[in-house]
């Protein structure tokens, strides 16, 4: 891959610091452009992961050694459902660089909100425990379906990395003007080294295992997102082996 030119610094003079004005600017284009190379291969890879998979379904059909019934059925039905939710979070992302995630504010009775989302994930975990933690019940205006959908990135992430067994907790408080939803798990927890990525678009600190576990690497770049939209922010405090809590902090208008 090549560069573009880079001109040789002449000295301290005006000349001297237009030219290192110009070098950084390349700098920062040919960065701009290396991210842009790495997102477009990152989506390539993740939408061919469930593709390969749905054609060696089809072909083991076809070749009958899949048994074309009910189950395949069901396996194809959740390959492509991994590719609708990349394709989902992928659209919102765009959304949200270009300004246009528009929010649906109402006002909010958060603790029906966080039971709503609670109940949803139950339905799908049987081996972790989610408890819901009202304190007070706080009316605030925010759009109910993006909240739902942040908090539930952040309440999916806590049961993955939770051992079967494990309490994962679902809290919200007022603080003042604020109001704060956490979710808080015991489980694998996040070293310090990685704790400032785990933000980052298609970022996983483990590649190849969380393969199994089916995430893209989407999931908290959208959390970020979202409480941005409705003005707030997403912070994560977290210790290997001792579990983690994501923070959603929002203004609490109401
Ligand atoms: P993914 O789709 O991989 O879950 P996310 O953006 O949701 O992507 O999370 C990025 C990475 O942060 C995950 O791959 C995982 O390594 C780490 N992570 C997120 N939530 C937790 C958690 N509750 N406990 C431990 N690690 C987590």
């Amino acid at each position: 891959e090549q560069g573009a030119a880079r001109l040789p610094i002449r000295g301290r003079d005006e000349i001297g610091r237009l030219t290192a004005a110009f070098n950084d600017l390349t700098e920062r284009r040919e960065a701009g452009e290396r991210q842009r190379q790495a997102m477009v291969n990152d989506i390539a890879h993740e939408l061919g992961t469930p593709l390969t998979n749905i054609r060696a379904w089809l072909q083991a059909a076809r070749d009958g050694v899949a048994d074309p019934g009910p189950e395949l059925l069901d396996l194809l039905t959740d390959e492509a459902d991994v590719l609708q939710h990349i394709i989902d979070d992928l659209r919102d992302l765009a959304a949200a660089d270009a300004g246009r995630l528009r929010l649906h504010p109402e006002l909010v009775y958060v603790n029906e909100l966080l039971d709503q989302v609670a109940a949803v994930h139950r339905s799908r975990t049987a081996d972790v425990t989610i408890v819901t933690e009202p304190a007070g019940d706080p009316e605030v205006m925010l759009d109910p379906l993006r909240m739902r959908q942040a908090v539930g990135n952040l309440l999916s992430n806590a049961v993955r990395h939770s051992p079967p067994g494990a309490t994962v907790t679902v809290r919200s408080r007022l603080d003042g003007d604020d109001l704060v939803i956490e979710v808080v798990d015991a489980g694998d927890g996040i070293s310090e080294d990685d704790l400032p990525h785990v933000f980052t678009r298609f970022w996983r600190v483990d590649r190849s295992r969380s393969r199994h576990t089916g995430g893209s690497g989407l999931g908290l770049a959208i959390v970020r997102d979202l409480a941005g939209a409705h003005g707030g922010t997403v912070t994560a405090t977290s210790r290997a082996g001792h579990g983690s809590t994501f923070a959603i902090r929002l203004p609490a208008r109401a």
